[in-house]
């Protein structure tokens, strides 16, 4: 029910499902049909690295990854061995380099659904390669889905799993590049649809000049008894190298709307306390900044809770007026009040042996506060105008902005009723605070509205997801929705959702950092060219400038003002001042003269 992090198949982003499935996949493919050219080139791989330092995060495209210390990852492996012993510390390495491989492979199937079968494959290379664990050199592969066949040999230059090894233990009698080989198996058996067994012929471990892998299916192997067992965390050996897959899914109602959806540690934290506090009867208040899903947290409670059955009735206190708010709630008697013509239930007895959800509660009146106190205490009410105590029997859950302690503070809100509301809280964090789920929640959206509309875009364009993935969200998830959709209206049909599509006024995150051609990282504007300002423009003028006329100035400026914006005619005109039209003039003036 709630999407949890674990399953890769949770995992991919930026494109709606079915462009991810292997219908695209051309299922014969060869090394030596092989274009550098051909998509995913390993420049447009490199893009797909973004690193986000302000915010402490590197992703792959819409995968969060670590810049680990090879000695450490050397450490790590060695106490594993020393406590596991080889063999299991051996399968531990070998499922875990598979996850990256699968995911990887899903990364490039999903980026480049139209590319080549070879070249797909020969990213995975690429990626390995630039994921620092090995230089990879293809020496062939062939396959062919259709019947089954795979055959591929490689060559694994100064392995990082090896080096750690050989310092830890020096040389051995078997080879060592254990995750290595399970991110080739995980990248080939995710991209052919079966399993693909790699093995180790040589390794730099054993004394080797380099490691060399081949790879064939488990069929033409034949004998893979051995090598399936390092890919079963149970220790048997494994039909299918499914990687291990945790969920939280309590088994209680099915399913019903939309459940919340992420796999970070903040919402994996948020979702732990709603489990616990879901069977109770305990009253829970969610508190969290506007748009970051407290209904959907409480509808969700609703679902996994014994109430499940009954009524789940919301109230949001800010939508009603002070005075029709205690009516709302509790009902009116007939004759309370001029107008009130017929009797007629509040909120609290039509959400009878369910769960009422009070959000923005601190709108609620002083008068309101007392008469929610006394339904909770006593759990009797009386409607507006009645004689009558009224039995009610509902769980409340109430949510309130960050600011309800204040209030309380402020003498707005009644001290009891807040400790009576704050039996277990569950704060919810805003989306800046849990980027990681930013893809799922893209592609979670995508998928709905795409579905909605009828529609079909080609996913988000690299620098759009990028934008995405640093900006801060004032209004959470609601606005990454209202983004989305945004997107999708604007783009064209068959078309990638770019930055002009999704944002309008907001404010943009102002850059990133991707590798440049040397391999450092380099500025990476992720809108448009900031504006470049006129100071650096006269100190340039300057260095090099002996001789002053007006009009050789101006031209002067136009191209200085042209290469800093790095051709963005509106951003060059910005940073002097004129407007587009206006430099697009002087531009063609001084083209003209000169
Ligand atoms: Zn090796």
């Amino acid at each position: 029910m709630i999407k949890t992090p674990t399953n890769m198949e949770n995992r991919h982003c930026t494109l709606p499902d079915h462009s991810v499935t292997t219908a695209h996949f051309a299922p014969r493919g060869d090394s030596r049909e092989l274009v550098p050219s051909s998509s995913p080139t390993q420049e447009e791989l490199k893009e797909c690295l973004l690193f986000s330092p302000d915010d402490g995060r590197i992703w792959l495209n819409d995968q969060r990854m670590l810049l680990l210390h090879t000695s450490s990852f050397g450490a790590l492996r060695r106490e594993i061995i020393e406590r596991l012993g080889s063999q299991q510390a051996r399968g531990l390495f070998t499922r875990t380099g598979y996850l990256s491989g699968a995911r990887d492979a899903r990364l490039i199937r999903e980026r480049w659904p139209q590319a080549s079968a070879a070249a797909i494959f020969a990213a995975g290379t690429h990626l390995h390669t630039l994921e620092g664990m090995t230089r990879v050199e293809p020496l062939h592969f062939k396959f062919d889905a259709d019947c089954g066949f795979y055959e591929g040999e490689f060559l694994w230059h100064h392995s990082c799993e090896a080096d750690e090894h050989l310092t830890g233990y020096g040389v051995g009698q078997d080879p060592a590049c254990w995750t290595e080989l399970g991110y080739a198996i995980g990248f080939v058996s995710g991209l052919f649809g079966r399993m693909v067994i790699f093995r180790e012929v040589e390794c730099r471990g054993m004394g080797h000049a380099n490691c060399r892998v081949v790879g064939k299916t488990a069929e033409q192997w034949g004998d893979v008894e051995s090598d399936l067992a390092y890919l079963n965390a149970s220790g048997g050996p494994a039909a299918t190298p499914a990687p291990a897959v945790s969920s939280f899914t309590p088994a209680s109602a099915p399913p019903q709307g939309p459940e919340p959806i992420g796999a970070s540690a903040a919402f994996n934290a948020a979702n732990l306390s709603l489990q616990r506090v879901a069977p109770t009867p305990a009253t829970v208040l969610i508190s969290g900044e506007s748009g970051v899903g407290k209904e959907l947290f409480a509808r969700q409670l609703h679902r996994m809770s014994p109430r499940h059955h009954a009524p789940f009735v919301a109230l949001n206190c800010a939508a009603i007026p002070d005075n029709l708010i205690e009516a709302e709630l509790f009902g009116v008697d007939r004759g309370a009040y001029t107008g009130a013509s017929h009797s007629r239930p509040g909120r609290f007895e039509r959400a009878q042996g369910g769960t009422l959800f009070l959000d923005e509660i601190t709108c609620l009146s002083l008068a309101g506060q007392s008469k929610l106190l006394r339904a909770l205490q006593e759990r009797e009410i009386e409607r507006v105008g009645g004689v009558q105590a009224i039995k009610v029997d509902v769980r409340v859950v109430a949510a309130c902005n960050v600011d309800l302690q204040q209030a309380v503070a402020r003498g707005d809100f009644r001290e009891d009723l807040f400790y009576r509301l704050n039996v277990y809280p569950i704060a919810l964090p805003p989306l800046r605070e849990r980027r990681d789920d930013i893809p799922l929640l893209i592609n979670a959206f995508l998928q709905r509205l795409c579905r909605d509309y009828q529609r079909t875009p080609a996913g988000l364009t690299m620098r759009a997801l990028k934008t995405l993935l640093r900006y801060d969200f004032p209004g959470n998830i609601r606005e990454l929705q209202n983004l989305v959709e945004r997107g999708l209206i604007a783009s064209e049909e068959g078309q990638p959702i770019d930055l002009v599509h999704l944002f309008r006024n907001e404010r943009l995150p102002e850059q990133g950092y991707s590798i440049d051609r040397e391999g450092g990282l380099t500025v990476n504007p992720l809108s448009e060219p900031p504006a470049a300002t006129l100071e650096p423009l006269l100190d340039t003028l300057t260095q090099h400038d002996q001789s002053f006329s007006i009009d050789g100035l101006e031209a002067r400026l136009i191209n200085e003002a042209m290469q800093q914006s790095a051709g963005n005619l509106a951003a060059a005109a910005r940073a002097v001042g004129l407007s587009r039209a206006q430099f697009a003039y002087r531009l063609k003036k001084h083209h003209q003269q000169g």
